[in-house]
Order: structure tokens, then sequence, then C-alpha cells
């Protein structure tokens, strides 16, 4: 008999109907002889949405009572899964993230997951009922309500997966799989029918939110194989796994776009040892991940330094640089939320040269500005005008014939 983790996003929850579907798929996935444990998101919109209202409320929204807010939304979902696996005759029962024994830091908003217990869970199924876990929470070492980021429940499934041995893990969405670039921008993009841990790192880590980026460096870290699928056509969709040595790799896989972002500028900073040091420990110290770094040349022994964090941290990061500014001499700390990530991922990319001028190419023939640029071995990114980003990927899109097989 197999252990099978399946998780529903907030996507596959939009109302009523939607329970009793998962319910009926759940349980045939019982009838065919399968244990399973279910992770649920909260329905829909209803994280946004709690957010919101959270900033309706007040501007002062300590961490710890953000998660408890942001947690209701996975309770919800769970409580009702439950009766509707019950409505079929289905004995499950619903475990929030701290009864379901996951064990995180303190750090509110993004914790990390340092142990899953998962006792209570063994205990349902050892009884033959189906455990329905609430994703994206669990509970830190000090006792306190925790989530892990945005898209935390795919993490959940993943973690849950390793913890219990199981042997799949199926991450139902309303696409039917990862895809060449995002299907609601890019129509004719085609589904990928396999990817590597690698490329779906940086596929995820540059804006394809289909699966979050914890998730993915989980799987790779526990050699969890993760089979992304619809819950609306049910059909197969796409294996991330072990890169295949057998297989040639293609030169570009996707072109991904990340609008959560925001761009920091601290002008006129003497060029001198120790400088970025400071500004980039500060940030650190408040949790702040950031992601790309320019620094200029240095005209007349001062530079630039600009940098992109989450949208979400931008308040935390111009606090930071505004309060060093006068200590290492800074001119100026400017914040600008108008901007966007497009990149393009492809492992095969290592070996090909001109990858990067196609790309740059295909903006430039859109009159598309580039304002910083990033690489990894196997990723190009480009920050450009918000507004832009849409286009941006369509054209490089089409530049590389991402839809031919
Ligand atoms: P869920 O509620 O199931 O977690 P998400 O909204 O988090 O769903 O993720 C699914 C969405 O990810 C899709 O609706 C799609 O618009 C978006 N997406 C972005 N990039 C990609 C991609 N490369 N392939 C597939 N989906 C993508
Ligand atoms: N509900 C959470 C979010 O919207 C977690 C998730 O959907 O995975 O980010
Ligand atoms: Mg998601």
């Amino acid at each position: 008999m197999a252990l099978v983790v399946q998780k529903f996003g907030g996507t596959s929850l939009g109302d009523a109907d939607r329970f009793r579907v998962i319910a009926d798929h759940v349980s045939r996935t019982r009838r065919r002889g399968n244990d399973v444990v279910v992770v649920v998101s909260a329905m829909g919109k209803t994280t946004d949405d709690l957010v919101r209202l959270a900033a309706e409320v007040s501007a002062v929204q300590p961490a710890r009572e953000l998660d408890m807010l942001l947690s209701a939304g996975e309770r919800v979902s769970m409580s009702l899964l439950v009766m509707a696996l019950a409505g079929l005759g289905v004995d499950a029962v619903s475990y929030t993230g701290s009864q379901a024994g996951i064990i995180t830091d303190t750090t509110h908003q993004k914790a990390r997951i340092i142990e899953v217990k998962g006792d209570r869970l063994r205990e349902s199924l050892a009884a033959g009922r189906v455990p329905v876990v609430a994703g994206f929470q669990g509970v830190s070492i000090d006792r306190d309500v925790t989530t892990l980021g945005r898209g935390g429940s795919d993490t959940t499934a993943v973690a849950l997966a390793v913890a219990l041995k199981a042997d799949a893990c199926e991450i139902y969405t309303d696409v039917s799989g990862v895809f060449s670039a995002d299907p609601r921008i890019v129509p004719e993009a085609r589904r990928l029918a396999r990817l590597s841990f690698e490329e779906m790192l940086d596929i995820a880590a540059s804006g394809g939110r289909v699966l979050a980026l914890r998730s993915v460096e989980f799987a790779r870290n526990h050699h969890v194989p993760l089979h992304v699928r619809s819950s609306f056509t049910w059909e197969p969709g796409t294996w991330v796994a072990e890169e295949d040595p057998s297989m040639e790799q293609p030169i570009v896989t996707a072109v991904t776009h990340d609008v959560s972002e925001a761009k920091v500028t601290v002008t006129g900073v003497p060029d001198r040892p120790g400088i970025a040091a400071r500004l980039f420990r500060a940030l650190a110290d408040r949790t702040v991940n950031v992601d790309m770094i320019v620094q200029n040349m240095s005209l007349r022994g001062t530079t630039d330094i600009s940098f992109t964090v989450p949208m979400v941290d931008l308040a935390a990061s111009m606090e930071v640089a505004n309060a060093l500014a006068p200590e290492i001499g800074a001119s100026e700390v400017l914040a600008d939320d108008g901007i966007a990530k497009v990149s393009l991922v492809g492992a095969g990319m290592r070996t090909h040269p001109g990858v990067s001028a196609t790309m740059f190419e295909s903006l430039s023939d859109a009159g598309i500005n580039i304002e910083m640029i990033s690489t990894s071995p196997i990723r190009v990114s480009c920050v450009v005008r918000a507004d832009r980003v849409e286009e941006a990927v369509q054209v490089i899109y089409r530049a590389f014939d991402l839809s031919a097989p």
C-alpha cells in the first residue's frame, strides 16, 4: 500500500462544490488502496483578503498577530474538507500545523521548519483515517503560531512527505503542471513533462509561483519527486525530480516574471571596504531576503548601490538604509516599487553562449529598458518597469520559440 500526500491550493478550493469534488478524488485514491494525507490552503483569495483587512484595521500589525490571523484561512479549508469527506463516508480528521507537529523557528511570516513530529498523523493513518492538515503554518519553539511565507502550503506538503516517508507528493492546482511561461500571460505556453530540481528552483526563485521556493529546496534536499497537476482535469502533469543524466538539457526551459519585489538605491556611497558589508549585514539582521545587487563603478570616490527586496520587506529595508546612511556617509536612499523582474531559465544555458544577447535584443526591439541584470549558471534576470513586464515575458518567449517541443 502506498502513502500519498495530496496538496490542494487555494485555486483548487474556490467554493463549496470544489470541496465535494476534492473529497471525491481523495476517496477514490483511498479506494485504489492508498493511504492519503491531505494538505489544504486557504480558499481562493482568502489570505489576500485577510492581509487587506489587517491593513484597513491598523498600520501597526505585530507579526505574531498577523500570523494568527492568516493561519485562520487554512483552518476554514481543513474543517470543510473533512465535512465533505464525512459526507462521502470517509473517516477523516483535521489538524492545524501545530497539532500536526510542524515545529518552526520564531521568524513570523517566513518561519522555517525545524522538525516535523507528525505523531498524530501516523496515529490517524494507523486507525484508517485520512488526516487533513492546514498548510502554510506551524508552531514555533516559543509555542506561537507561525506561517511559512506566501505559497507555504507547498512546503507543508513536501515536509510531511519527507517526515512520513510518503511514496508520492502530489501538488494539485488550477493549471495542469509547470509551463514554459505563466499560462495567464502566454496562452500558448507549453506544459513541461519533466523538470530537474535545479531548473524548478530557478523557476520558483524568479517568480513562477506554481511551487513555493522553499518547497522545492526541501524536495531537492530530501530527494522527493513532486507531481504538479490539475485538480480540474486530473490529467498527468509535470514531474519535478533529479536531473536525468541520459537526457540532453534544453538550452532554455521557461520565462518567468515576478512583480513582488521593490528596488532600493543608496546613492553617493563612499567607495571603500566595509560599506556593503555593513549595509547587507544590517538588512540580514532584519531577515530581509535581498535578491539582486548592483554596485556601479565609482566616480570621484563615491558609488550607488541598488538592490531588490520583497515588497513586504521594503519598509524595513528603508528603515535600515536610512538609519545607516549618515553613518556610512551616503547621500540619499530611494525606494522604487514600480519594478518587476523577468527571467529566463534553462539548464543547457551553461554551455551555450548568446542566450543573454538574444534576451536583451528582444527587450530592446520592444523598447523595454533594462534597469538591472543578474545571472546564475542557469538563469538570466532583468529588472524592468512593472507595467511592461507582461510584454517582456511575451517577447522573450517568442524570441526563443518556447512553444516548440
Ligand atoms: P495554488 O492556489 O494551487 O497554490 P498558485 O496561484 O499558487 O496556486 O499557483 C498556480 C498559478 O501559478 C497558476 O494559476 C499560474 O497562473 C501561475 N504560474 C506562474 N508561472 C507559472 C508556470 N511557469 N507554470 C504554471 N503556472 C504558473
Ligand atoms: N494561503 C497561503 C497563501 O495564499 C498559503 C498557500 O496558498 O500556499 O500564500
Ligand atoms: Mg500556491
